[in-house]
């Protein structure tokens, strides 16, 4: 193996036990969301030697407040729900590498090399990649700050916290379209803006929510600030036609305007759909032997914290079962 030499920085990591460079692992787990840490409870039963690298724990699930889709759990702090999935991985004392990034993952002679930003690497007979997605942000002041507090990139999840709440949806296609009739159902006052002329949506989409009487439609508007201390209380509004500003009192924004996967380390490796997503069957596997990949990061619809987790225990079973048939051979 030829991977390039490493060094190890333990200082993110006191308390952890770190993964040996020199040990080819069976399985190297990629990722600290829910799909990784299933695929690790379950690689673990199996007695697999494995290591889980992921930059943190939680995930996207720390981007929300409330989870209330949970099985199990009709209502459970985020942080809260992450902290048990962790606890949980925790029990099996397994060597975690967090802090940095994996830069990209090669295949050589049967063995997988997962090199990091800082040029280190760890070596592994199969890898279960699950780095999730990200949501396409606006990079607008305040996005940031008050995501999980009033801006939510999640209807599924966040939709049911605005009853009767004045909102605003931002994107022109059918995410933004599901968003803002998710909304119609809770009564919420909809003001759906486009940065572009026209809506991208599918006309059935559009003609549903056209139907529902609370909902202003504003093409061709820029949202430049997301205002607030604590919590959303307002946005800033730009006219593309007229240049004038405004601002407008919401209790929350929802920006719907595409999600992007975690897949960059892996695009010269395996297949990818058309949106950059790495294509699995139904047991996790990818045209790659011996990769597999897990959660939001695959071509598997409904991203979702329980779908994540089922698909992570899939691939870690599907993983003993490579590595059982190979060590035969
Ligand atoms: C605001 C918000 C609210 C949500 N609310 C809900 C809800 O209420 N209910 C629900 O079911 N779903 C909800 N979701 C969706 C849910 O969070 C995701 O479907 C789920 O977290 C996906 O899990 P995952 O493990 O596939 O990926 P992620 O949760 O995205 O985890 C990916 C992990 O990979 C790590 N990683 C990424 N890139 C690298 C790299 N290059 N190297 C190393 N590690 C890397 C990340 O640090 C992270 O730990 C919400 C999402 C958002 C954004």
């Amino acid at each position: 193996m030829e991977f390039p030499e490493i060094f190890l920085n333990t200082s993110l990591l006191a308390e952890l036990k770190t993964p040996d460079r020199n040990i080819i692992y069976d399985v190297l787990i990629i990722g600290g969301g829910p799909a990784a840490m299933s695929a690790a409870i379950y690689a673990a039963r199996k007695m697999l030697n494995i290591a889980i690298i992921t930059i943190d724990f939680g995930g996207q699930v720390k981007e929300t407040s409330e989870v209330e889709n949970y099985l199990g759990f009709q209502n459970i702090n985020s942080n809260e729900l992450t902290a048990r999935f962790e606890e949980h991985v925790k029990t099996f004392n397994l060597p975690i590498n967090t802090g940095i990034a994996v830069n990209e993952v090669i295949k050589k002679e049967n063995i997988f090399g997962v090199i990091m930003k800082d040029g280190t690497s760890f070596s592994g007979k199969s890898v279960i990649f699950a780095t999730g997605e990200h949501h396409k942000r606006l990079a607008i002041p305040g996005e940031k700050e008050l995501t999980g507090r009033g801006v939510s990139y999640c209807s599924i999840c966040d939709a049911p916290l605005f009853v009767n709440k004045k909102v605003m949806v931002v994107g022109g296609g059918n995410s933004a379209f599901t968003t803002a009739l998710d909304l119609s159902r809770g009564n919420a006052e909809i003001i759906l803006v486009n940065l572009a002329k026209g809506w991208q949506a599918d006309e059935i989409l559009i003609q549903r929510l056209k139907n529902y009487k609370n909902v202003q439609f504003l093409e061709l508007h820029e949202l430049t600030g997301i205002n607030g201390k604590d919590k959303v209380e307002s946005v800033t509004l730009r006219n593309l036609k007229t240049n004038e500003e405004k601002i407008i009192p919401v209790d929350g924004v929802f920006i719907e305007i595409g999600n992007l996967p975690n897949s960059d380390p892996v695009r010269n490796l395996v297949n990818l759909n058309e949106k950059g997503e790495i294509i699995v069957d139904c047991v996790c596997r990818t045209n790659v032997p011996g990769f597999f990949a897990a959660g939001d990061v695959t071509s598997i619809p409904h991203k979702q914290i329980i779908i994540s987790a089922g698909e992570g225990a899939k691939a870690a079973l599907s993983a003993y079962e490579f590595l059982t048939l190979t060590s035969k051979t």
